[in-house]
């Protein structure tokens, strides 16, 4: 199917909170991984979120060009391309922005949606995430109302954050002194300025412990609940249309309880990145492993060209990648609910 268009992402994320039930969105950052998000999506009957961070993107244009809005115009244009050939629906994403690299990665890509609407081409991306969670709330929602408005007349998405993501991605790392767990006032605060601009939508990323990576057990404590607490009190003051969308930020590694709880509170994307790249590259270990002397060239011997053929192993990583997509399709209990009939 082509990449879903905006209202049909609109429709992906209505259906997902009225049906509970979420999307994965899964970070790529190559044609490889994001191959590989299609399949797991195909296979699981499920429509579904790709994104790309900031460090995806500049790693895809190229070690020696690191540019990040190319690459994330690169593989966007290539999920556009390759789409079509899967029966789903796919939505396309920019992953955490700080504010100091709006200039290089987000506003660059809503230009590119601008000059392309002009042209009367259709969006290459369909949301971008602005974290000002690094800012006061209100430093915050200052620049977030400003994007809203610009993204509003593109049919572009807002995701924000209220909190803070702990542990560490794409080198950025949360201060141990962090808000791990967003207030019922500080979303009160966000609905209150955020609905001002009517005719917009925006994605919610509240935080309730999360933590990016994966640690042992014990070391994260999510606590769901902090999502209800935040629903309750927007409906209660601004009506159900006020519910937010949220999103849940550093699902690697959670239980599938707090999935599940997190997902019945209104979560309808969860980004997934740590829990894939080691999907992926746990395939190139094996491979690697079991083949040692056919990869390399031991004791004057020549290798194996097929082992070494780089198609080989990451041909077993991309469908590793796939498969585990599929275990956070189940996780999220998306499958089967794609809209394509
Ligand atoms: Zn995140």
């Amino acid at each position: 199917m082509p990449v879903a268009d905006h209202a049909r992402y609109c429709e992906m994320l209505d259906r997902a909170r009225n049906g509970k039930f979420a999307y994965p969105a899964i970070n790529v950052t190559s044609l490889t991984t994001a191959n590989a998000v299609l399949t797991g999506l195909a296979e699981s009957k499920s429509d579904g979120i790709i994104q790309i961070s900031t460090g995806g993107a500049a790693f895809a244009s190229g070690a020696s060009v690191k540019d990040m809005a190319l690459g994330a115009i690169s593989i966007a244009e290539h999920v556009h391309r390759v789409a079509e050939r899967y029966p789903v629906y796919v939505a396309m994403h920019t992953d955490h922005c700080q504010a100091d690299k709006l200039d290089k990665y987000v506003i660059p890509l809503v230009e590119e949606t601008e000059r392309r609407r002009a042209a009367g081409k259709p969006n290459l991306f369909n949301s971008h995430m602005f974290d000002g969670s690094a800012l006061t709330l209100k430093e915050n929602l200052d620049i977030a109302i400003k994007l809203l408005e610009r993204f509003r007349k593109n049919d572009l998405i807002l995701e924000i954050e209220a909190g803070v993501v702990g542990g560490e991605e794409d080198g950025i790392k949360a201060s141990a002194a962090a808000k791990l767990y967003t207030t019922p006032e500080d979303t009160l605060e966000v609905a209150r300025r955020l609905n001002e601009v009517r005719g917009a939508r925006y994605l919610l990323a509240a935080t309730f412990g999360n933590v990016h990576g994966v640690y042992k057990p014990g070391h994260v404590k999510l606590k769901p609940s902090i999502l209800k607490d935040c629903q309750d009190a927007v409906v209660k003051k601004y009506g159900e249309a006020a519910r937010f969308y949220l999103v849940f930020h550093g699902g690697s590694g959670s239980e599938l309880h707090d999935i599940h709880e997190a997902v019945d509170y209104g979560v309808v994307k969860m980004n997934i990145d740590t829990d894939t790249q080691y999907a992926f590259t746990r395939a190139i270990a094996e491979h690697f492993f079991k083949n040692y002397d056919g990869v390399l060239k031991v004791d004057g011997e020549v290798g194996n060209k097929k082992a070494y053929d780089p198609r080989s192993y990451l041909g077993f990583a991309e469908t590793a990648l796939a498969e585990r997509v599929k275990q956070a399709v189940k996780d999220l209990r998306a499958t089967g609910t794609t809209m394509v009939k």
